[in-house]
C-alpha cells in the first residue's frame, strides 16, 4: 500500500495516454499547441509494465486519460491489458467521446467498466467556438453509443466558462430528467498557456448550482460525494447531477490520486509543478525495485493540497500535458 505524509492511502491512478487531440478546447490548451514526438510517449509495452508496478503497490483504480486518450493507436489493446493486471478493479477512461461510435463495443469487450464523456453545451455552434472545430453531434452519437455498449453509468463533464456557456447548464441539467446520467459541473482551473481566459471566466459551482436551482427548484442532496463531485438530483429526475468545485471548494484533504503523464512523470497534483520522471529510470534499466522506491518517495511526498488560493498557478504544463 502506498501513503503519503499526512496518512492518506493513494491508490487511484490516472494514466494519460497521450497528449494529443482530435478537438482543441479553450480551456484546455493554446489554439497553437505543440505536442510531445511519439518516441517521448510512454510505449505500450512501458504502459502495462507501470500498470503492473502500480497495481503492486495497492493501486486498485486506474482511469485512462488524456490529451485524448481513444485517439492512441492500439487503445483497444492497451485496456486489455491493463484490465488483466491482477489488483486492478476499476478500470475507466476520460474522454471527448467523438470516436466512441466505433471504439464502445471493443472497448467494453476488452475490459472497459465506464466513460466520463465531456460535453459544455447541447449547441452545436457553441460547442464549435468552445473546441475550436468539435462537432456537437460527433459527441451525441459517443455519448448513446457508450450507453449502448454497457459503459454505464455515463457521466458527463461539463466545463463552465463564463461568456460561453454559463446558460447552457440549464439544458444541460435536463438531460438527467429522462436519462440516468451523472452531468457533472466543473469549475474550470488555471493553467499556464491559457491563464487569462481560466482566471477571469471561471464561473463557481455555487453560481452554477443557483442557475440550475432557479429553474428546477431546489436540488435535493444525493447524500454523497462521487470522486471529487458533490451528487444532488432534481426533484423526480433519472439520473443525477454532480459539482466539481476545485477552485471554491477543493477537495484535497480526500484526495487518493496519483497521474502519470503521457511522457511517463509521475505528478502527485494535478495543480502542483512537482513531477518524478519515471520512464527514463526505466528506459535506461532501473531495476523493479529501484523504480517502486521512486513511486513510493514521490507518493510520500504528495502535497497537502493546490496553492490556487494564494495565487500558485501550475506553469510548467497545460491540463492535455498532465491528463485531466
Ligand atoms: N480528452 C478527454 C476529454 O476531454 O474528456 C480527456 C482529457 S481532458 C484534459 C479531461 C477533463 O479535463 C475533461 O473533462 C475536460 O473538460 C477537463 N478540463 C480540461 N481543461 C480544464 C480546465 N482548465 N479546468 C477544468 N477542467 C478542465
Ligand atoms: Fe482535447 Fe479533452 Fe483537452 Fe478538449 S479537454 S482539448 S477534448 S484533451
Amino acid at each position: 500500500m502506498a501513503f503519503d505524509r499526512f496518512g492518506r492511502n493513494i491508490h487511484y491512478l490516472r494514466i494519460s495516454l497521450t497528449d494529443h487531440c482530435n478537438l482543441r478546447c479553450i480551456y484546455c490548451m493554446p489554439a497553437d499547441q505543440t505536442f510531445c514526438p511519439n518516441h517521448k510517449l510512454m510505449q505500450d509495452e512501458e504502459i502495462l509494465k507501470f500498470a503492473q508496478l502500480f497495481a503492486k503497490l495497492g493501486f486498485d483504480k486506474i482511469r485512462l486519460t488524456g490529451g485524448e486518450p481513444t485517439i492512441r493507436a492500439n487503445i483497444v489493446d492497451i485496456v486489455r491489458g491493463i484490465s488483466s493486471v491482477p489488483g486492478i478493479r476499476s478500470l475507466s477512461m476520460t474522454t471527448n467521446g467523438v470516436l466512441l461510435p466505433k471504439l464502445a463495443v471493443p472497448l467494453k469487450e476488452a475490459g472497459l467498466q465506464r466513460v466520463n464523456i465531456s460535453i459544455d453545451t447541447l449547441e452545436p455552434d457553441k460547442f464549435h467556438r468552445l473546441t475550436r472545430w468539435g462537432k456537437l453531434e460527433d459527441v451525441w452519437k459517443g455519448i448513446l453509443a457508450a450507453e449502448e455498449a454497457g459503459l454505464t453509468p455515463v457521466k458527463l463533464n461539463a466545463v463552465i466558462v463564463k461568456g460561453y456557456n454559463e446558460e447552457d447548464v440549464i439544458d444541460l441539467a435536463a438531460q438527467t430528467l429522462e436519462k440516468p446520467w451523472q452531468m457533472r459541473f466543473i469549475e474550470m482551473m488555471p493553467f499556464a498557456g491559457a491563464t487569462d481566459l481560466q482566471t477571469q471566466q471561471t464561473i463557481t459551482a455555487a453560481q452554477i448550482q443557483n442557475k440550475i436551482e432557479t429553474e428546477f427548484g431546489p436540488l435535493e442532496p444525493a447524500g454523497k460525494y462521487d470522486g471529487e463531485a458533490r451528487i444532488y438530483r432534481i426533484h423526480g429526475a433519472k439520473g443525477e447531477l454532480g459539482f466539481i468545485s476545485s477552485i471554491t471548494l477543493p477537495f484535497c484533504s480526500e484526495c487518493t490520486r496519483a497521474r502519470l503523464t503521457a511522457d511517463g512523470v509521475l505528478r502527485m497534483c494535478l495543480l502542483r509543478e512537482k513531477e518524478i520522471d519515471l520512464l527514463t529510470p526505466l528506459r535506461s534499466g532501473a531495476s523493479e525495485d529501484d523504480l517502486r522506491q521512486l513511486i513510493l518517495d514521490g507518493v510520500w511526498e504528495k502535497p497537502w493540497g493546490h496553492g490556487l488560493d494564494q495565487g500558485i498557478i501550475p506553469l510548467n504544463r497545460v491540463m492535455n500535458q498532465i491528463g485531466g
